[in-house]
């Protein structure tokens, strides 16, 4: 049998590159396609095509496995904040002279009635927090260790798995994924007292009820604005990534 002349890389761990590589099956049956997991949660989600999980080893290991794999277009469907694997994917896709298309999906803007503060770490979302604020944070497991030196706020930490870490004895924590409604975060938020909001600009419907909800409610919000990343060729929707990988793999006949 002959190997496929296209193989595409996708970089995944959002819901965008799950339903991404579902439209990729169905569109290119006969392309190979790999999925990449960072491994970062247990259970991984089944994207219906052949996967691997866990770094590559940084620009130089991912740089290998694409010449290796000889893949021939690169898909970036990671979180907008996993700057890091889009950077090393930026850098190894120009060093190979390798199309790369990022998926990234549209920040969220505030509307009326929003009551934001942006700021541009999650260090500084730390310090805008007042001294006694109940804090919702909806941050991730990795970045909380940004925050639990604040002993003077109480938090609410909302998390798919477990931290590493301990949280602040007077600390809670919340485990799973968010919920859909905004009545839920209102509930929850009542429930535990809230005052402030603190989240990433992650865009998307998956995770905005909290920005619902604290909108309703009245609460501030510190919002994490993206990390800038580098340039390259940027698909905001899966159907717009399906359009661009399109022309990629046609132009290579
Ligand atoms: P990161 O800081 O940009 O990446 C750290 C390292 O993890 C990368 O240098 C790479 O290791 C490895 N890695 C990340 N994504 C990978 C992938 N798809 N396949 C193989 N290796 C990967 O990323 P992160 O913020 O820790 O996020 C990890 C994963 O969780 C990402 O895939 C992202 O899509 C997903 N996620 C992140 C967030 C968030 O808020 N950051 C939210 C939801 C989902 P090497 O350098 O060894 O290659």
């Amino acid at each position: 049998m002959t190997e496929p002349a296209d193989h595409i890389l996708l970089l995944a761990g959002t819901r965008e590159a799950r339903l991404l590589a579902k439209k990729l099956v169905e569109t290119f049956p006969d392309v190979r396609i790999t999925a990449s997991f960072a491994g970062a949660v247990d259970n991984l989600p089944d994207l219906g095509v052949p996967t691997r999980v866990g770094g590559f080893g940084g620009v130089a290991g991912l740089t290998d496995y694409l010449v290796n794999e000889k893949v021939t277009l690169l898909v970036d469907a990671t979180h907008p904040f996993a700057a890091q694997m889009s950077g090393n994917a930026v850098f190894a896709a120009r060093s190979l002279n390798l199309p790369l298309i990022r998926l990234e999906r549209p920040a969220w803007t505030p509307e009326s009635g929003d009551l934001w503060q942006s700021v541009v770490s999650l260090g500084e979302a730390a310090d805008a927090l007042p001294a006694q604020a109940r804090a919702f944070l909806a941050i991730g497991r990795k970045d909380l260790h940004r925050f639990t030196h604040r002993t003077d706020i109480f938090a609410l930490a909302r998390m798919i798995e477990p931290p590493e870490l301990p949280l602040p004895g007077h600390w809670q924590l919340v485990l799973g994924r968010p919920p859909l409604s905004a009545s839920e975060e209102i509930a929850l938020f009542r429930k535990h007292r809230i005052t402030h909001v603190v989240a990433k600009n992650s865009g998307g419907r998956r995770s905005h009820a909290k920005i619902e909800a604290a909108r309703q409610l009245g609460l501030p919000v510190i919002m994490v604005d993206r990390p800038k990343l580098a340039e390259t060729e940027l698909a905001t929707s899966v159907e717009d990534a399906l359009r661009k990988i399109n022309l990629e793999i046609v132009s290579d006949f």
